[in-house]
């Protein structure tokens, strides 16, 4: 059966590349994630063609911009037809109204998320380097009580932080968590990582795969596996 909760990230930046995960995912996942690597290689002709094929598209480009920018890009963007679209939370609360203003007005059922913190953000570096005072958890929590205030239908952050945010803000607000890892993969550039079933079992709405999925041999074969892992 065709799972509906584990996004994979189509991260790729040619043609042929493509072409396999599609193939490979085909009969897999309904949600497919399209990041900033394939739209700014193949353009908005990529969702259509996608969505010709039955997929939901999940169009994850992070927007970050004055107000104004985002409103309009984002009006922009509904057009589409895509099914979920984030912006940064870091933007503040007039951003993400302006955003979901923008959105709605021309797809009124799309999910609109903000990004919490990266998942590859460290507390350390989050301190550090750009000089936010505190606990990641208390970053995110705040930053997910501005998208709610916003107007926004949830948010993307890290597994471990979904508990803290259904209990705070709602259990219908969307948790939309990347940074996921099976059981003995690697965790590359991630820092807040969890496995597909702590992830689920945390009360993450949806699961984004990047690497362990479409950087296997076989991205069918993996995306089974993760399948297996939860069931
Ligand atoms: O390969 P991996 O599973 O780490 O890929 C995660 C995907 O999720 C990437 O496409 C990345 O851009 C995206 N993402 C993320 N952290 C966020 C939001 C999106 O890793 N906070």
């Amino acid at each position: 059966m065709i799972n509906r909760k584990i996004i994979p990230a189509l991260d790729v930046q040619d043609q042929k590349s493509l072409d396999f995960l599609i193939n490979e995912l085909s009969n897999e996942a309904k949600l497919l994630k399209v990041g900033m690597e394939l739209f700014y290689t193949f353009g908005h002709e990529i969702v259509a063609k996608l969505k010709e094929k039955d997929f939901e598209i999940f169009l994850d480009l992070k927007l970050h911009d004055i107000p104004n920018t985002v409103g309009k890009s984002c009006k922009t963007l509904s057009r589409l037809g895509i099914d979920m679209l984030n912006v940064h939370a870091a933007g503040g609360v007039e951003m993400m109204k302006a955003a979901a203003d923008g959105f709605k007005s021309g797809n009124e059922k799309g999910i609109l998320l903000g990004v919490t913190q990266l998942t590859s953000t460290s507390q350390t570096v989050m301190n550090n380097e750009l000089l936010i005072p505190g606990k990641t958890l208390d970053v995110v929590l705040k930053y997910a009580e501005n998208a709610k205030k916003a107007g926004l239908d949830g948010v993307v952050c890290s597994a471990h932080e979904v508990r803290a945010i259904k209990k705070n803000i709602g259990e219908d607000f969307c948790c939309v968590t990347p940074g996921i890892r099976p059981k003995g993969s690697s965790s590359h550039d991630q820092k807040r990582v969890m496995t597909p079933s702590e992830a689920l079992e945390a009360g993450s709405d949806y699961l984004v795969i990047g690497r362990a999925i479409c950087q296997a041999t076989s991205p069918k074969e993996a995306f089974q596996l993760i399948l297996k892992e939860i069931s």
